[in-house]
């Protein structure tokens, strides 16, 4: 017996990849040529699975802000934001978020992962109950298990059996708090979130929305799944992240809940870690105000998203239920996704190869993520791609 036996299946994985001379986890890329290009394993590549939804990495307005902030303010805050590390830029973007949000509190963490972690870990303890969708990412999980809730879960977005298992709490709703996402990262699918809202306010606890893929795509401001569908007063907390449609890295936690101000120091994950870099915050404030001044981006985002569905569904895969700006081509097959993933780098399309346990079945994913900077030229490479894979042995995978 050692502490690496458990490491077994990972060890075997690795080997068995690197015998067949692929390498789709930590793909190096070697040279970034633009938010849709690069060059990936040696391979230049349209970047296809990179979650850069609005497009925004190289927005000059945020680098140019992110330079000067790195110039004035120095490269890090070497500190936690409850010791020497807030400064005045987290607060103007924590007051930005609330503005945003039309909520009056909001804290901002390092990353997205610290911001989900941490407020499903600090607001249900001990004797408190957590009711959550069983595809939640792995952020609220980890989260759920350091506080040390009980912990319910419900079939993904099945609200029928989310009712079945709050009416089984009885008094516990009250001390109960109910976490799904907003889009769901592997699959693309939205939470059908006025009938949670519904069932929510019916048996009541308290409601946690994750809109990390989905901040900037929805809504008429671009808040989210919660706004599309006009519930965002049933909403309590809206976490999310800037890691994706803002371009940077670090986390939210908006509500109205003034009980957020106090809340905020009894949560370890933003206690315990040094906060976001000034450069950061800066890219990161430019980004959420150009996302709000260029509505045109969410509209060319979808276009795309139509697009390649279209093409994808067209050329017989099996694509996510929805149209999303994720779109995801389920493969039954392991080895056959295995194979594929590395086809496509070599025909010029970057995806992302998601494999069980990340996946939310036994089937495996070749996942790929939409940004408004993917020209028509581009999404249609990317089919093009996929194209040269021979979808009806995809189907046969599936059978
Ligand atoms: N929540 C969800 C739903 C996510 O998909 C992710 C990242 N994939 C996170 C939280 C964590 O965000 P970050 O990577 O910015 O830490």
């Amino acid at each position: 017996m050692s502490l690496f036996d458990k490491f077994k299946p990972l060890i075997d994985i690795r080997a068995e990849l690197d015998r067949a001379g692929v390498m789709p986890f930590g793909a190096v890329t070697e040279k970034i040529l633009s938010p849709t290009e690069a060059i990936v394993n040696g391979h230049k590549v349209i970047l296809a699975g990179t979650n850069n939804y609005l497009g925004l990495t190289f927005e000059p307005e945020c680098i140019e802000a992110a330079q000067k902030a790195l110039a004035e303010q120095g490269t890090g805050t070497t500190g936690s934001r409850m010791a020497n590390g807030t400064f005045a830029g987290h607060v103007a973007l924590e007051q930005e978020l609330a503005a945003f949000f039309a909520r009056q509190h909001c804290i901002v963490f390092s990353t997205g992962y610290a911001a989900t972690m941490g407020m499903g870990s600090t607001l249900a303890g001990p004797g408190d109950v957590i009711v959550l969708d069983a595809d939640s990412h792995a952020s609220i999980y980890d989260g759920v298990r350091l506080g040390g809730a009980d912990v319910v879960r419900f079939k993904h977005n099945d609200v029928a059996d989310l009712e079945k298992r709050l009416r089984r709490l009885g008094e516990r709703t009250a001390n109960t708090l109910i976490i799904v996402e907003g889009i769901y990262s592997m699959l693309g699918d939205q939470a059908p979130l006025a009938d949670i809202a519904e069932v929510k306010n019916k048996y009541g606890g308290l409601l946690m929305v994750d809109e990390a893929h989905s901040l900037g795509m929805l809504g008429s401001h671009g808040r989210g799944v919660a706004e599309a569908a006009r519930v965002e007063a049933a909403v309590d907390f809206t976490v999310g992240t800037f890691s994706k449609s803002l371009g940077a890295i670090g986390g939210y936690c908006v509500s109205d809940h003034p009980e957020l101000e106090a809340i905020r120091f009894a949560i370890r994950s933003y206690i315990f870690t040094a906060s976001p870099s000034p450069s950061i915050i800066a890219s990161t404030r430019v980004a959420l105000r150009l996302m709000q001044e260029r509505p045109e981006l969410r509209e060319r985002l979808w276009a795309n998203a139509q697009r390649l569905y279209d093409g994808l569904k067209g050329l017989g895969f099996q694509v996510s239920p929805q149209v999303s700006p994720v779109v995801a081509v389920t493969i039954k097959d392991r080895d056959q996704a295995i194979a594929w993933w590395s086809r496509l780098l070599h025909n010029g399309a970057y995806v992302n190869l998601v494999m069980p346990p990340a996946s939310p079945t036994t089937d495996s994913l070749l996942r790929c993520s939409v940004s408004a900077a993917h020209s028509d030229a581009q999404i249609d490479r990317i089919i093009s791609a996929f194209a040269q894979l021979n979808p009806s042995t995809a189907q046969e995978a599936n059978n």
